[in-house]
């Protein structure tokens, strides 16, 4: 069976071909795997901007988006992102079925290492599938944003806020879990800053809000003011020794 077959079968493109596919070496030994993408005969782009189908204006170079790994070697669909031209957006670049926006990463393999940073640590997924802890930390929140769109956040009654150090310390994130009945990731933000931890509240629902009882985090003064302002008839609990052993989905510190 070609790759090329298996691609098909595994990751169906409708209005896309697979064509070559490569196995490119370094010093002797499998380095990576590139697949090459074109359009469908006739096949006319999609415009990003309103996601209606218009005539084609130029190509621009080409792109490598890094799919999942077959054989623990990295595989990338290669492909030149056509430009469209518009009436209403003006001349924008085409909407690909298996990435969104400028990411390098293809959905599915956003999807892949969001689920291997459940049982490993960020470090160790991003080492083990050649990637790096940025993407991990993208496609964890790539995941945790869509299950916040996507779930049913009804009945959280207890948080945790936790924040982590990353790049040496020079670098914060901040999480937020849920630490009742059920035990999941629910927000993943940048810094720990008023703004990132009030993001998490601005993304629920009122009710899904005012149903929340307990909170645990530390004395952080950025994180103890949005929760005053947020939920101010929650039981506020400041121990982090709550909320560390919940971390599941535990990055790299
Ligand atoms: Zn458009």
């Amino acid at each position: 069976m070609h790759l090329k077959s298996i691609l098909n079968h595994v990751h169906p493109l409708k209005s896309f071909v697979y064509k070559r596919a490569r196995l490119v070496k370094a010093a002797g030994r499998p380095a990576k795997i590139e697949v090459e993408i074109e359009p469908r005969a006739n096949g006319r782009p999609i415009c990003s901007g309103c996601g209606e189908k218009r005539p084609g204006y130029d190509r621009l170079t080409v792109r490598r988006f890094q799919f999942v790994p077959l054989w623990g070697i990295p595989v990338f669909l290669v492909y030149a992102m056509r430009r469209v031209k518009c009436p209403p957006c003006g001349v924008t670049v085409e909407q690909v079925p298996w990435a969104t926006g400028k990411c390098r990463l293809t959905t599915s393999f956003r999807w892949f290492l969001a689920g291997w940073a459940k049982r490993l640590w960020w470090q160790a997924t991003a080492d083990a599938f050649q990637t790096t802890w940025e993407d991990v930390f993208r496609s964890v929140k790539h995941a945790v944003e869509w299950g916040l769109a996507h779930r049913d956040l009804a009945g959280i009654e207890a948080i945790g806020v936790d924040e982590v150090q990353w790049r040496n310390g020079h670098t914060y994130l901040t999480l937020v879990y849920q630490i009742d009945t059920v035990k999941r990731l629910l927000w993943v933000a940048e810094e720990r800053t008023e703004k990132s931890l009030r993001g998490f509240f601005e993304s629920l629902a009122g009710d899904v809000k005012a149903g929340i009882q307990f909170v645990a985090s530390d004395m952080w003064r950025p994180y103890l003011n949005v929760i005053a302002e947020q939920i101010p008839s929650a039981l506020h609990v400041l121990d982090q020794g709550i909320v560390r052993p919940m971390a599941l989905l535990q990055p790299c510190r």
